[in-house]
């Protein structure tokens, strides 16, 4: 028995069944549903053009240029942590000496005085002269230390941690600020606590009913300390000062 066309209303008797999608086509519907694919595919072309054209005019530049700009800031403040640290060392160094020189100078200064105080006088005891020569000796032996000073600096090469910077690809949508990540981490947190955190490059400070805690990246605590004053207001980092400020009510705190 012939089968019908299966588009609606149509009455005419099918004559091919379509490969594509096992349906039963008089020749006119046939055509038409050919054509209506055809079409399809017209459009589909046009989408594909507009997504080559697209991609030839790719412009992320903004995007790379921020992010470089953020890797730039890191290495700069990388720099800036190495420089520091050589300053320091090199001011110790420079103190290491100067102590030396000076309390040398002052002792020089004094048996000088003493020396001249006595020619002045013109009169002396051989006990004085004994305690002159003994001084003076004392004095030659610490200006040959001073001269062969020598200082041992003993470094370790710096390890960078490829981690130190990590580049993870997100679109814009995924930077919605109302996205929390996942939890980082639990811990104890007992009622009575300040809420107060602050944190400075390598520890986040948080006051742990009694103490008052550094928390590594881990979150684990390294450091405690028993908070015995008032409630604590507000903390704050001070670059400046290389120190965590402690605001109570009356009083400031540094804690290093
Ligand atoms: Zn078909
Ligand atoms: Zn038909």
């Amino acid at each position: 028995m012939s089968q019908s066309c299966s588009v609606k209303k149509c009455t005419r008797t099918s004559r091919w069944v379509c490969d594509c999608c096992q349906q039963n086509f008089c020749l006119q519907h046939l055509n038409e549903h050919n054509a209506f694919l055809t079409s399809q595919l017209n459009s589909l072309n046009d989408n594909i053009k507009v997504l080559r054209d697209r991609l030839k005019t790719l412009n992320i530049h903004t995007a790379i240029a921020n992010s470089r700009r953020k890797l730039e800031e890191w290495r700069q403040d990388c720099y800036k942590k190495i420089d520091y640290l050589f300053e320091q060392k090199c001011q110790e160094l420079d103190q290491l000496v100067e102590e030396k020189i000076r309390q040398q100078r002052e002792e020089l200064n004094r048996i000088y005085s003493k020396i001249t105080e006595l020619i002045n006088a013109q009169e002396t005891t051989r006990q004085d002269i004994d305690l002159l020569i003994l001084n003076i000796r004392l004095l030659e032996t610490n200006m040959n230390n001073i001269e062969q000073t020598c200082f041992t600096i003993n470094t370790h090469p710096l390890v960078i941690d490829d981690k130190f910077t990590l580049i993870k690809t997100t679109t814009e949508r995924e930077l919605d600020l109302l996205t929390l990540s996942p939890v980082y981490r639990t811990m104890r947190y007992p009622k009575e606590s300040f809420v107060s955190l602050i944190s400075n490059d390598r520890y986040l400070m948080m006051h742990q009913q009694p103490n008052l805690c550094l928390v590594d990246r881990e979150m684990n605590i390294v450091k405690q300390k028993l908070w015995s004053y008032g409630p604590i207001w507000d903390m704050c980092w001070s670059s400046t000062l290389d120190k965590f400020i402690v605001l109570e009510k009356n009083n400031i705190y540094l804690v290093d």
